[in-house]
């Protein structure tokens, strides 16, 4: 080998060399979902469990698409939580919980991180799947959030389906909250009830091909709350949050969400403190919120691709999908799932 072919042949080497580290560097697309924290083993059918991880499978698929069609991480999300909206399993659009007073009231998010635009609305009552008018709101108003008749006139001016209210009513979801007046009737302690009246919010995240990062939560918020009660799901910064490292959706006792915050408090962690996708969760969910008296647990994803899922209750429905396009779910905290990289 002459002097000249020898360098050319140390030359490509280093530029091979440092394309794989480029490309190594480069963010694998990634969606995390939840179907809500709560989850008792007890009150879950074989049948019910099998639906729900079902339901996680086909929206992790269908949100996937969104992303390997190169489309961004706003797409995905608002696709795979459209999917959970319609399964009646999550209290969600179609599986939303019920008011007091009978009705189902429903709250959502949309948040994309490169560049904080953000869309909520809030006690909307005829909206089939609220991530749609949170996003139309984002997109197409001058706005972050709207709530009520004016969200709901907004959704018709922009034509976002509607549904008759009655769309929404499941008899599970009814049972539950005959159950929980039952319950308040017989003066049964605050903290036992308010255990069992969270449970399916949605959330999702995504990573795109462009590292830009995504954050959705949409709920029928909590069984048996009161008229005009809103949760931390729709608010920006307490259950829905994605800023250009960090994103998080969360669910639980939304009360306590609200007043730590607790998605920015996360995001803030990773932001400024470095800390991973796993130990900010971890503060916030496991210590944070259960210091004040509160429950749940969130969705964490960092533009490094890193994965926590953070919850201090008996199970949460969550699962996420990557570059092979496999989908990873489980509900119960003993069940071992599996995140990239590991
Ligand atoms: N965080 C929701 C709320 O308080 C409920 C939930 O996540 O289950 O409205």
């Amino acid at each position: 080998m002459n002097l000249r072919l020898g360098m050319l042949c140390v030359l490509l080497t280093i530029s091979g060399a440092a394309a794989a580290a480029a490309a190594a560097k480069e963010p694998q697309p990634l969606l995390v979902i939840h179907g809500g924290a709560g989850v008792q083993r007890a009150g879950l059918s074989a049948e019910e469990e099998r639906a729900a991880r079902e339901a996680l499978r086909s929206a992790l698929l269908q949100g996937h698409a969104e992303l390997k069609a190169g489309r961004p991480a706003l797409a995905a999300v608002t696709r795979a939580i459209t999917v959970l909206e319609d399964d009646p399993t999550f209290n969600a659009g179609r599986g939303a919980v019920f008011t007091h007073d009978g009705r189902n009231e429903l709250d959502a998010a949309l948040m994309e991180g490169a560049t904080r635009r953000a869309g909520a609305v809030a006690g909307v009552q005829r909206v089939r799947n609220p991530i749609l008018l949170a996003q139309a709101v984002m997109a197409h108003s001058a706005h972050v959030m709207m709530v009520g008749q004016g969200a709901e006139a907004f959704a018709a001016e922009q034509g976002v389906a509607l549904v008759d209210p009655s769309y929404f009513r499941t008899e599970k979801r009814w049972q539950q909250l005959q159950r929980a007046l039952q319950e308040e009737r017989a003066g049964q302690a605050h903290a036992e009830l308010e255990t069992a009246r969270h449970f399916g919010t949605v959330g999702a995240l995504a990573l795109d091909a462009a590292g830009t990062l995504a954050a959705g939560t949409s709920t029928g918020g909590m069984t048996n709350k009161r008229y005009g009660r809103v949760g931390d799901s729709p608010i920006i910064g307490a259950g829905t949050w994605a800023d250009e490292g960090c994103a998080v959706s969360g669910t639980g006792w939304g009360e306590y969400y609200l007043r730590t915050a607790a998605a920015h408090e996360i995001c803030a962690r990773v932001r400024l403190a470095g800390a991973s996708a796993a130990q900010a969760g971890r503060e916030v969910i496991n210590e944070m919120i259960p210091a004040l008296g509160g429950d749940g647990g969130a969705i964490v994803l960092t533009a490094k691709g890193e994965i926590g899922l953070p919850f201090n209750t008996e199970g949460m429905y969550r699962g996420w999908i990557g570059a092979d396009g496999v989908p990873h779910v489980a509900i119960f905290a003993d069940e071992v799932l599996q995140l990239p990289g590991q």
